[in-house]
């Protein structure tokens, strides 16, 4: 036991809540800060009149995360399976196609390979580190892929689809070792039996809420910033804008590009604040469209669907069970995410229409309700689905990943072995911060 120990912990998403809870159990006196008046960070739900659930930023968990699935009982919440109906759709070049060519689940194999050579741990210890760390995706897709469409596609499907940025932007050993974290591009890629293969009833800010709830009675601050951390030999004081907390350790618990813009007192080494630079958020808008019933379900379309071009790489049915009403969402990533924002709301809504018409036919153009929300835009989370580190970093600045500079110790998603990005990594790096924490 750890009686009169107090931890600060700032950010309260499944990252700090998870090493707040961790904490607490170990009799520690935990106090989190949060900056927004909610709990949850990078996941949010709205809901339609009758019931229908849109999760507007995290929502899927699969096989494998095995503290999420344990967090949701422990809580009392259930899941339900996504609805992956029929055979997915792939846009080749803006037609229809049956399957990718063969070459692309040859580089898909090939980067398993890879991947399973490295530590996720210590990627940069690989003995092809270096190399991969200054190649791009996107330059290693171009030597490796048979050709330019397989190599776009591919592109966004990985750059894209996992990390929400453009392939040109992240390096491969980055790619590489977050399919290491994760298990390989099958887990990650799939619905049934891979990540995305169910979702929690209630969305994911209910367990976040639950999660709250249990710890201590005025253990949690909402709508309370961190702007300053500063630390001695006896103890950290953490600094927000109507006071200070005082503790013996703090766990900061919010992705390295926020962390970088807290101030700390001495100031951080060369290396860590180097880090929080060269750690970007990704960039994604999700866009949700509602139609009085799936239609495209009776004409055999899944609404599952990948593209190799335009705005949208990626759609799948997001309705939920029971309700009558089909909800088709999509992804649209890096640069053509930045298009998409830039457009005036009119021309924004019909580009996006039509890409979702290219998926399910030409009534998409006529939903109820088309609902976006921009993690970007949002000072809190300033992009999803989370950091990457540039290309040629992670040798240099990765070991200052997780360590400790300290009294101050590192979590949020972006420090995870395990499903880094996730919020299964989320609650590891959590867990991980708070056990770092009680063996001091
Ligand atoms: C659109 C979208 C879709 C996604 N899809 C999935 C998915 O399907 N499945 C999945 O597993 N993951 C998904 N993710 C990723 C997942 O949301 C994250 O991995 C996870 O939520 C990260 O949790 P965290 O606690 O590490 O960070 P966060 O959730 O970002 O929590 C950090 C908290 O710190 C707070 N904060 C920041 N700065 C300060 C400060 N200075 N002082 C005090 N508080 C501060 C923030 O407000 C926030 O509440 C998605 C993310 C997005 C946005």
């Amino acid at each position: 036991m750890v009686d009169g120990f107090r931890v600060v912990v700032v950010g309260a998403g499944f990252s700090g809540l998870a090493a707040a809870l961790a904490l607490d159990r170990a009799g520690a006196d935990v106090r989190v800060l949060e900056a927004r008046d909610r709990v949850g960070g990078r996941v949010l739900t709205r809901w339609l009149p009758d019931g229908t659930q849109l999760d507007l930023g995290a929502q899927w968990i699969g096989p494998t995360q095995d503290r999420m699935y344990a967090l949701i009982a422990e809580h009392g919440l259930t899941t339900f399976a996504s609805a992956a109906v029929g055979v997915p759709t792939l846009l080749w070049a803006g037609r229809r196609r049956a399957e990718p060519p063969a070459q692309a689940a040859r580089v898909l194999a090939l980067l398993d390979e890879y991947a399973a050579r490295l530590d996720p741990a210590a990627p940069w210890q690989a003995p092809e580190a270096a190399r991969w760390d200054r190649t791009t995706l996107g330059a290693w897709l171009d030597t490796t892929a048979g050709d330019g469409d397989t190599a776009a596609y591919l592109g966004r499907l990985l750059a894209g689809g996992l990390l929400a940025t453009g392939a040109d932007e992240v390096s491969l050993l980055h790619l590489l070792f977050y399919l290491r974290s994760a298990g390989g591009t099958g887990p990650l890629l799939g619905m049934a039996g891979g990540a995305q293969q169910d979702r929690i009833v209630g969305g994911p800010p209910l367990l976040a809420e639950r999660m709250a709830a249990a710890l201590p009675p005025g253990a949690l601050s909402l709508a309370t910033p961190v702007r300053t951390i500063e630390q001695s030999v006896d103890g950290v004081t953490v600094c927000t804008d109507t006071g200070r907390v005082d503790g013996d350790a703090v766990v900061v618990a919010v992705a390295p590009a926020l962390a970088g813009r807290i101030r700390y007192d001495p100031p951080l080494p060369a290396l860590r604040d180097g880090l929080t630079q060269r750690m970007p958020m990704g960039s994604a808008l999700k866009v949700h469209a509602v139609y009085p019933e799936p239609f495209w379900r009776a004409d055999d379309i899944s609404g599952v669907a990948t593209s190799s071009a335009g705005p949208l790489t990626e759609t799948v049915d997001n309705s939920t069970p029971g309700s009558p009403l089909g909800v088709l969402s999509g992804f649209s990533y890096s640069s053509d995410a930045a298009a998409l924002r830039e457009m005036p709301p009119e021309r924004r809504r019909r580009c996006l229409l039509d890409a979702f018409s290219a998926v399910i036919g030409p009534r998409a153009t006529d939903p109820m309700d088309l609902v976006e929300y921009d993690w970007s835009a949002d000072p809190w989370t300033r992009g999803c689905f989370g950091g990457a580190l540039t290309p040629g970093a992670w040798r240099t600045y990765g070991p200052s990943l997780r360590a400790p500079v300290g009294r101050v110790h590192w979590a949020g998603t972006e420090t995870a072995t395990r499903w880094n990005g996730y919020l299964e990594g989320a609650v590891r790096a959590g867990e991980r911060a708070a056990s770092e924490v009680l063996t001091r």
